[in-house]
């Protein structure tokens, strides 16, 4: 998220990241720029203070929440008219308080701070390759690779430094960076992960979603288009392309799950898409049953299309609790799926002696679904028919979503009926790789990546993924308990 021209900065984005959260919910951090009055006017806090308080950064960085770590102290601090955020879901780098972004840093040619969305698939390389020649990283995050890359530059001006390294980095970068007298969104040349930028009064916003500029009321304009530099300063928004556009690769799971349902991004609606792959699951695979049921929330808009298709009614089956936050109290063999039942529970008036179709939009490892279909039995459902609205995801994602390695990836590993025995469905499908570009729009789905479900990744993958050192922690999703 990033604002730049509005004496609200802070608190604009404190807001727009509550939009956000869904994205990440590791750590989250604002960097704020202050044009600051007068030569000389040295505000108490130097931590992050140059030029003699001509104008100043202010950072403030926390694991947690942002409605937990960024409080009414923090936000009074963060001064100024122009500023970023960022909430971390962690793809490369651990659970590290020097990963949580944005990154600030001091170059040749000023302050600078940066807040990254995606994954690069050769920052592994890079970083040998820099640290060999003396360079000292501070993070283990590979959004590190770019502060480097950019403060090593020759060229005079940030927006050259930045035309000069993004043909150097692959895979997704959509990124705001926030200098003294300019903002800058850029997105890699597939245009893997959304950006979008919108208008408030004289303000401009940047951001991932357009749930964000929704919240601050902010204007949609349009997206930052794959291999754009937009540089937004007090003389207006500029755009270049230093890099030439590639066949776009929007990242399917944005629509299936991870992009908010009532947000805008790669030019079409979310909740569209989504119900519509509920649609085309219903047709393509019909149950007969008493009720149709989502795994809420992410299942929902599919459920609601399902149903709408089938003509088998929707209710609510299954009640969420909004309160749960992360739990560290560990499961127990006695207290098996507490997890689940902490955030989930069956309503016995609508599953007791149904036939029961549960949509839920994605299978990773399964193991939620087999806890949430046995809790789902004991409620007294008779029959489950379980229909997963995207396909199987069989390849790990190196753009950015946390998807497990290979052998994690249940439907790598088993076939459709191994899952149904494994999750303990009466009968199982997943809306099959035609069927979601059907529901993406068949005019549309030529622009997506499909990776996960087909392993096509894009150019350069070989070469970079191949010997690419894990970071120990293991891939995996930040929960074993889906969180939406
Ligand atoms: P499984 O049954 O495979 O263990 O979990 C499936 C659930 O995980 C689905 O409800 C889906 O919404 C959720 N999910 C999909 N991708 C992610 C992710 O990246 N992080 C988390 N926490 N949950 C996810
Ligand atoms: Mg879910």
């Amino acid at each position: 998220m990033g604002v730049f021209g509005d004496a609200e900065a802070a608190n604009l984005i404190y807001l727009g990241l509550h939009a956000l959260q869904h994205r990440g919910q590791e750590g989250c951090g604002i960097v704020t720029h202050n044009q600051g009055n007068k030569k000389g006017d040295i505000k108490s806090d130097t931590r992050s203070d140059i030029n003699g308080g001509e104008s100043r950064f202010e950072v403030h960085k926390a694991f947690g929440l942002v409605a937990d770590s960024v409080t009414h102290d923090v936000i009074a601090k963060l001064t100024g008219d122009s500023g970023i955020g960022h909430v971390r879901y962690s793809t490369q780098g651990g659970r590290l308080v020097q990963n949580i972004q944005p990154f600030f840093f001091r170059t040749s040619i000023g302050p600078i701070a940066i807040a990254h969305n995606g994954n690069l698939t050769n920052a592994a390389k890079i970083r040998q390759d820099l640290e060999s020649s003396g360079s000292i990283f501070q993070s283990t995050s590979d959004t590190e690779v770019f502060v480097h890359l950019i403060a090593r530059s020759r060229a005079a001006t940030l927006r050259e430094r930045i035309a000069e390294v993004m043909p150097m980095v692959n895979g997704a970068y959509s990124l705001v960076i926030l200098a003294e007298e300019a903002l800058f969104a850029v997105r890699d040349p597939f245009g893997f992960r959304p950006l979008v930028l919108g208008k408030r009064g004289e303000a401009t916003v940047v951001a991932s979603e357009t749930c964000a500029l929704d919240l601050i009321d902010a204007d949609y304009l349009r997206e930052v288009e794959p291999g754009e530099v937009v540089e937004i300063s007090a003389t207006g928004m500029k755009s270049f392309s230093p890099i030439p556009k590639k066949s776009s690769a929007f990242c399917a799971f944005e629509p299936i799950y991870f992009a908010r349902p009532d947000s805008k991004i790669f030019g079409d609606e979310i909740y569209t898409m989504r119900r519509q792959m509920g649609v085309v699951l219903a047709k393509e695979a019909p149950a007969v049953a008493d009720v149709v049921i989502a795994i809420p929330d992410s299942g929902v808009p599919m459920a609601i299309g399902y149903a709408a298709a089938s003509g088998i009614p929707l209710e609510l089956g299954l009640v969420r609790n909004h309160y749960v936050g992360r739990t560290f109290i560990e499961p127990t063999q006695a207290i098996r799926d507490f997890g689940v039942k902490l955030k989930l529970n069956p309503s016995r008036a609508v599953l007791a002696g149904k036939r029961v179709v549960v949509v839920d939009d994605s299978l990773v490892r399964g193991t939620t679904s087999a806890k949430i279909l046995r809790m789902l039995r004991a409620a007294g459902a008779v029959e489950i028919h379980f229909r997963i609205g995207s396909p199987p995801i069989t390849h790990s994602c190196f753009y950015g979503v946390d998807t497990p390695r290979r052998r994690q990836l249940l439907a790598a590993q088993k076939n459709v009926d191994q899952i149904r025995e494994i999750i303990g469905a009466d009968s199982l499908a997943f809306l099959s790789i035609e069927g979601l570009k059907s529901a993406l729009g068949p005019a549309r789905s030529g622009s997506y990546c499909f990776a996960c479900f087909n392993g096509n990744y894009q150019e350069n993958i070989h070469q970079d993924v191949v010997g690419q050192p894990t970071d120990g922690k293991g891939p995996g999703l930040r929960s074993g308990l889906g969180s939406r």
